[in-house]
């Protein structure tokens, strides 16, 4: 970003193509182990150690933030690690007396969509990310895990019943809710990159079955007000139904696609009774509403419905940014506090709402002080919303990515989501769609508890910061492999 040294893919000539022909190097690495199990990983670490060379780990390269790379450094690159799928549906976590139920173990390069395919026709799902390119045991996981089921079943960190890693100092180490609990507090939400290199994750199985799908969209060229307000004042009622999905909308339209896997059709057409009655009374033959209300037989078919599979279509050469902020109950508790969010996301000009884990009781052991209490900001068990704003551009277009273009551009999306964290103090963001201006990370990504907590394990396993990433916890502001970071001085270290 500060350099301007890319190499562009444009998104609207031929796919793929590079501009003019020449890549930089970046902040992508020089030399990467196409690390294959654990001992690669292990003789990595001991020669980045040995050689003073500071580390990057990557495995699909999805972070918003680029965090899985870094210039200069040695990358650990995790995307083939990639043993066959293990389903045990009495899994013993290590060191555990009990079984913690069905669980499926897979590799660190698994990716959803391969997870979700190989899943279907065993009778299991797992929870996991809508977009399913996104890797199942990185950086997803280590943030917290949203996903379309999220509202019911929980975070990605709810649904993790072991990791297995390799420390900084090339320990290998399996952690569980009955050993390592630290670690498992640490890499269930403190961030990817950091505490260690995880090589194989087991994830809590649920039995599948069939989901309610919502779809609804329409152009709406004289504003959204009207929607924002069934929304807000529908969102507790739906959030506490277990209603998942995604709520986007801009000026001139809105699009709803959301599941729910515990009602009845019937229920389920009356929930969405206010919202469906609305657009039906302003579509007309010239701006039709778009409308389908039905049932689909399994998990893998939520996440290949048609609509499913538009909304996460990618293409090479867009970029995004996006910021991020965890509304909570009370914001909608009141007349006034309602009347707010309809302002504050008509001021933003709309943008995207996801599911919150609000229909999910965390069981005992995961609940502070317990042996599964995970590291993710307390903020997401007491929001009804992950509210998301988004801005894209063509990465092949040099107007739009100048140094100073993109310095704008990611400033003018973190301040967009101001009006919100105004009227949401002491809330949270989603660290892994959080934007790198993000006022006070320290509680908006963890909370000052566990945040101390984190660092205090971090400085404990790695006080060189082998690994490191921009931002993470422990970060130094001036370690070298965050130099293309711009306007280092406006983002705060701690
Ligand atoms: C198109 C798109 C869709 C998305 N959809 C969702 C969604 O539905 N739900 C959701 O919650 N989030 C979603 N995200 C955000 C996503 O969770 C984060 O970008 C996440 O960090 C990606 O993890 P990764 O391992 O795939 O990517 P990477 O960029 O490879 O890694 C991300 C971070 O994890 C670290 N890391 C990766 N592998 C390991 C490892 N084996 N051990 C230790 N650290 C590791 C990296 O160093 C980096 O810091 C989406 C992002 C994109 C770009």
């Amino acid at each position: 970003m500060v350099t301007n040294e890319q190499c562009t893919l444009s998104a609207t000539l031929e796919q793929g193509v590079i501009i003019n022909g020449t890549c930089h190097q970046g902040t992508v690495p020089d030399y990467y182990i196409d690390a294959r199990d654990v001992k690669d990983i292990q003789l990595g670490l001991t020669f980045a150690r040995q050689h003073k060379i500071p580390i990057s780990v990557k495995n699909t390269g999805h972070d918003y933030k680029g965090r899985s790379t870094g210039p200069d450094t040695l990358a650990i690159w995790t995307k083939n690690i990639m043993p066959d799928l293990k389903i045990d549906k009495d899994f013993v976590p290590q060191g555990c007396e009990q079984s913690a139920g069905p669980g499926v173990t897979y590799g660190a390069g698994q990716t959803f969509d391969d997870l979700y395919t190989k899943l279907d026709g065993t009778g299991y799902f797992i929870v996991g990310g809508s977009c399913t390119t996104v890797g199942a045991a990185g950086g997803w996981l280590a943030g917290g895990g949203n996903s379309i089921l999220t509202p019911i079943l929980g975070l990605g960190v709810d649904n993790a019943l072991q990791i297995k890693a390799v420390l900084p100092n090339g320990t290998y180490i399996t952690a569980n809710r009955c050993q390592n609990q630290d670690l498992f507090f640490a890499m269930r939400g403190g961030g990817g990159g950091t505490f260690g290199v995880v090589t194989e994750v087991t994830s809590k199985l649920h039995e599948d079955h069939q989901f309610i799908h919502v779809f609804m969209t329409m152009n709406l060229p004289d504003g959204v007000r009207e929607v924002s307000e069934i929304l807000v004042d529908n969102a507790e009622r739906w959030a506490d139904e277990g209603w998942g999905g995604i709520y986007g909308g801009s000026p001139g339209g809105v699009s709803f696609l959301t599941f729910n896997p515990s009602l009845s059709l019937e229920e389920a057409e009356n929930s969405v009774k206010p919202l469906r009655d609305y657009l039906e009374s302003v579509a007309s033959d010239s701006n039709p509403l778009t409308i389908n209300i039905t049932t689909v037989p399994s998990h893998w078919a939520v996440v290949n419905t048609p609509v499913s599979l538009a909304f996460i279509a990618l293409e090479a050469g867009t970029s995004r940014t996006r910021s991020s902020r965890l509304v909570p109950r009370e914001n909608f508790q009141t007349a006034e506090g309602r009347k707010q969010l309809v302002d504050v996301i008509e001021g933003m000009n709309w943008a995207t709402i996801l599911g919150t884990p609000t229909a999910f009781a965390l069981p005992e052991s995961d609940l502070p002080g317990g042996p599964g209490y995970a590291s993710v900001t307390p903020a997401w068990r007491n929001a009804l919303w992950h509210f998301i704003y988004t801005e894209s551009w063509d990465q092949g277009n040099p107007a739009e990515t100048s140094p100073e273009a993109l310095e704008q551009r990611f400033r003018r999306v973190s301040q967009a989501m101001d009006p919100m964290r105004a009227i949401t103090p002491g809330a949270g963001a989603y660290q892994a769609e959080s934007d790198i201006y993000e006022p006070d990370m320290i509680d908006s990504f963890w909370g000052q508890d566990n945040y101390d907590r984190l660092l205090k394990i971090k400085q404990d396993l790695d006080p060189d910061n082998l690994l490191s990433c921009f931002t993470c916890v422990g970060w130094d502001k001036a370690d070298p492999r965050h130099r293309c970071y711009p306007e280092m001085s406006a983002i705060r270290q701690d």
